[in-house]
C-alpha cells in the first residue's frame, strides 16, 4: 500500500484530539519507540520531512558499543555518554522522556507514561528483551536475584558500571560466564568480556579462574587467545548448554558437569523488545519481529516498521543480520528513505545496510578484531552475507574514530562514511 500526499493530509486530519495525540499540523506524524542507534538514526533522517516524536525511557543515552573498554579500564566511559535532548535540538525533532507501554495498532496510537501519542507511521526501535526467568526454570523470584547479582550488561543502562564495580572486586574464585545462544547482539561482545576477565586475573595474578560456557560452535580467535595466552587461567567450553542454575547456591548444570561459581555475568537468551510480542510483531514461535527484509516493516502492517536488534531472519541462507549498532543505524536511514519516497509518492528499492563491529581479542599487548559485514541480492531477491574478519594489532584509534563518527552522525555533528 502507498500514499500519496493527499492521502497523508487526509489521514493526519482524522487522527485525535488530545495534545500529544494530535498529528504534527500538516506534516505527517512519525512516533519512534526508543533512543538506541536504531531510532536516534531514523530520528534524524526523518527530521524536518515529518513532525518526528522520539520517546525513550532512560533520560540519558549510553553506548554499548565499546562499553566493554570501560570494563577493561582502558576507558573512563565519558565518551560514552550522550544528551537526548541536544541531538533533538540538533535536528529539530521532539524527544520525549517515557516509557512506551503499548502499541494500539487499529488506533495508530501508542500508550505512553506521558499518555497517548497518534502516528502516521511508527518505528519500533526498542532494542532487545532477556528474560532472566529462561535461566532458572520460570522462577521469578529467582530472576530477580539473578538481575540483580549477576546482570548481562546487554542493554543501555547503568549495568555497565556495576559490572565496573564487580569487576575490580573481584579478587578470588570462580567466574563463570555464559554466551547466550545466536542471534544475540554483538556476537563477539561475551568473549570480549572473558577476555577482561582473563586479564584481570592474570595480570593481577589472582587465585581465580573463568568458566566461559558457549551453547554455539567455537569461536576461532578466542579459542587461539585462550590457548595462547590464559591456558592457566580460563577453561572454554563450546557446544556446552547451562542446563540448570541455582543463584542462590551458585552453582550451574552443564551438559556433563557441575560447577560452583563464586562471581559471574549470566547472559539469557535474547528476542525483540518485549512491546514487539505485545503488539503482536513476532511470528507465532518465533522470538523475534516479523519484518519485510528490505523494508522492515511489520508483514501485516505497511504503516509499522522495526528496526535494529528486534529484527528476525532476513534471509534464508544467514538467517539474521548481525545484531549491532551500525546496522541498527543504517535501517533507520533505511526506513527513513522509505518513508520520504511514500510521502513524496515515488517508488524505488532501499539501499541495503552494513555493519562493523570492533572488539579486543587481547587487551596486553593490544590486539582487535574488526568484523565488517556486506549484503548484496541474488537473482532470485534472496540476500546474501559478506563477513571480513581482520585481526588489528595496532589499530592508532581506528574504533574511537569509527564511535566518534557515529555519535556524531546521531547527536549532531559530521557523518559517518
Ligand atoms: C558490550 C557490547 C558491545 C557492543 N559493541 C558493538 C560494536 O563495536 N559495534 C556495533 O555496531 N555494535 C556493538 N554492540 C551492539 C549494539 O549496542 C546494538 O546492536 C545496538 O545498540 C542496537 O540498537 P537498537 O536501536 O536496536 O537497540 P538499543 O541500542 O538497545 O536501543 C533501544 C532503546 O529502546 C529503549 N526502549 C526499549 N523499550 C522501551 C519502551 N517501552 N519505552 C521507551 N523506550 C524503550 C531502550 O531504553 C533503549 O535505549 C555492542 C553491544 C554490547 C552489549
Amino acid at each position: 500500500m502507498s500514499f500519496d500526499r493527499r492521502q497523508f493530509l487526509l489521514a493526519c486530519a482524522a487522527l485525535g484530539t488530545t495534545p500529544w495525540l494530535r498529528a504534527g499540523g500538516t506534516r505527517p506524524r512519525v512516533v519512534v519507540i526508543g533512543g538506541g542507534w536504531g531510532g536516534l538514526s531514523a530520528a534524524r533522517h526523518l527530521a524536518g520531512l515529518c513532525d518526528v516524536v522520539l520517546v525513550e525511557r532512560n533520560a540519558r543515552f549510553i553506548s554499548l558499543p565499546l562499553a566493554n573498554r570501560v570494563l577493561a579500564g582502558v576507558d573512563d566511559g565519558r565518551r560514552l555518554h550522550q544528551d537526548y535532548q541536544a541531538a533533538a535540538d540538533a535536528f529539530h525533532y521532539r524527544f520525549l522522556h517515557g516509557t512506551v507501554q503499548g502499541i494500539e495498532r487499529e488506533r495508530r496510537q501508542v500508550v505512553t507514561s506521558q499518555g497517548p501519542l497518534a502516528y502516521d507511521w511508527l518505528i519500533v526501535a526498542a532494542g532487545i528483551g532477556e528474560d532472566d526467568a529462561l535461566l532458572v526454570d520460570g522462577n521469578t523470584e529467582a530472576a530477580r536475584h539473578l538481575r540483580r547479582h549477576f546482570a548481562s550488561a546487554n542493554t543501555p543502562g547503568e549495568e555497565i558500571r556495576q559490572l565496573q564495580e564487580k569487576l575490580a572486586g573481584f579478587n578470588a574464585g570462580e567466574f563463570l560466564i555464559n554466551v547466550p545462544p545466536a542471534p544475540y547482539r554483538c556476537p563477539p561482545a561475551p568473549y570480549e568480556r572473558a577476555v577482561i576477565v582473563a586479564h584481570a586475573i592474570k595480570s593481577r595474578q589472582l587465585k581465580a579462574h573463568l568458566t566461559l560456557i558457549d551453547p554455539n560452535a567455537p569461536w576461532p580467535g578466542y579459542q587461539r587467545i585462550f590457548h595462547e595466552f590464559f591456558r592457566e587461567q580460563v577453561t572454554y567450553l563450546p557446544n556446552t548448554r547451562l542446563r540448570q542454575l541455582d543463584p542462590y547456591a551458585r552453582r550451574v548444570s552443564l551438559d556433563f558437569d557441575d560447577l560452583k561459581f563464586d562471581e559471574a555475568i549470566l547472559m539469557p537468551p535474547q528476542a525483540a523488545a518485549p512491546l514487539c510480542r505485545a503488539a503482536g510483531l513476532t511470528d507465532p514461535g518465533s522470538a523475534w519481529a516479523a519484518v519485510d527484509p528490505r523494508r522492515f516493516t511489520a508483514r501485516d502492517d505497511e504503516r509499522v516498521f522495526v528496526i535494529g536488534d528486534s529484527v528476525g531472519a532476513v534471509s534464508p541462507v544467514f538467517g539474521h543480520y548481525p545484531k549491532t549498532g551500525q546496522l541498527a543505524a543504517r535501517m533507520g536511514e533505511i526506513v527513513a528513505g522509505v518513508i520520504a519516497r511514500q510521502i513524496a509518492g515515488e517508488s524505488g528499492e532501499p539501499p541495503l545496510p552494513d555493519s562493523t563491529c570492533f572488539a579486543y581479542l587481547h587487551l596486553a599487548p593490544p590486539r582487535f578484531t574488526r568484523i565488517e559485514t556486506r549484503y548484496r541480492l541474488r537473482g532470485d531477491g534472496v540476500l546474501l552475507q559478506q563477513i571480513q574478519q581482520q585481526q588489528e594489532n595496532n589499530p592508532q584509534g581506528e574504533n574511537d574514530a569509527w564511535l566518534d563518527a557515529w555519535h556524531g552522525s546521531l547527536f549532531g555533528q559530521g557523518r559517518p562514511g
